[in-house]
């Protein structure tokens, strides 16, 4: 099945309104979708009543920020009750520090001689509640600052670089809590991206599973071949079920449109195996 259970709109740091992204899921194949927007359901209600209009079988998402041995990490929650307290809460508070961290990091731009991101970067965002490191890479592209937005994040928006703020999202516990509590599936967004040591991701994984975790994206956009098969094999070391989505930003900015990645693995459990009940299917 072309499942794509990750991508993002306007209401986090994509560049698409959610029926925009139901539209081309629909478009391009897409045959289950998820609208993942980090930390924020704002944009639910739409993408699941636009993708029903157009006979696109829809669960449920989000992908919270966590912080993990010192490291952001992403979890990908998918057929969750939108409307369970708790999770709201976990996910307002987890937003809260953004508008803060911002202004943090444009001050240290302004330090090397970029002025006024903090307004140029608000320019971008859809929810202000939502302000991102996205934003500013845009808006320092479109500025001249840099070429692309890889590069932006290169030089100035990764660890150790001027407009870097450290800062503590949810925890993994936490994050892995809320989801499962509201009827969803926790998933480890894209493990390959994470710089850890062997040791810490052997913790990541085993924590995860404790908390109740039960799944990792093996084919996403953020993943070579390479890392598909390494991560193929850690689903089923771990015995977790396996998820795929392009996680994909907007027109040409993504590795990956929506709908367009390799299929999973055969020797893996997709995770919308276990999410049928959960599914939200037109007509
Ligand atoms: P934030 O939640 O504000 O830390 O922003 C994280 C977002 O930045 C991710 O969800 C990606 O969309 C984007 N991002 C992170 N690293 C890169 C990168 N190297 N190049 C382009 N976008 C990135
Ligand atoms: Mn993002
Ligand atoms: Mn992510
Ligand atoms: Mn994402």
């Amino acid at each position: 099945m072309n499942a794509d259970l990750h991508c993002h709109s306007v209401v986090s740091d994509g560049t698409l309104e959610p029926e925009a992204l139901a539209a081309r899921a629909r478009a391009n194949g897409v045959e289950l979708w998820a609208l993942t927007d980090h930390d924020e359901l704002g944009g639910q209600r739409r993408a699941r009543a636009a993708a029903l209009k157009l006979g696109l079988p829809y669960l449920t998402g989000t992908e919270i920020s966590v912080t993990f041995a010192n490291v952001t990490v992403h979890i990908v929650g998918l057929g969750f009750d939108t409307d369970n307290a708790a999770l709201n809460a976990g996910l307002a508070a987890t937003r809260g520090g953004r508008r803060e961290r911002a202004m943090e990091m444009a001050d240290g731009l302004a330090k090397v001689g970029i002025p006024d991101t903090f307004d140029g970067a608000l320019q971008y965002v859809g929810n202000p509640e939502l302000i991102s490191r996205t934003h500013f890479a845009r808006y320092l592209v479109d500025t001249g600052v840099c070429d692309d937005t890889h590069d932006v994040f290169r030089r100035y928006l990764v660890e150790g670089k001027p407009g870097y703020v450290p800062h503590r999202w949810a925890t993994l516990r936490n994050a892995v809590t809320w989801i499962t509590e509201a009827g969803g599936v926790a998933v480890i967004a894209h493990p390959a991206r994470y710089r850890f040591t062997p040791t810490e991701e052997y913790a990541l994984f085993s924590e995860f599973k404790a908390h109740g975790g039960r799944g990792v994206e093996v084919v996403t956009g953020s993943h070579s071949a390479s890392d598909a098969a390494r991560y193929a094999d850690t689903a089923i070391e771990f015995d977790l079920l396996a998820s795929r989505g392009s996680d994909f930003h907007g027109p040409g900015e993504s590795h990956s449109d929506l709908g367009t990645l390799p299929a999973l693995p055969a020797k893996l459990t997709p995770v919308w195996d276990v999410l049928a009940d959960r599914v939200h299917r037109p007509g």
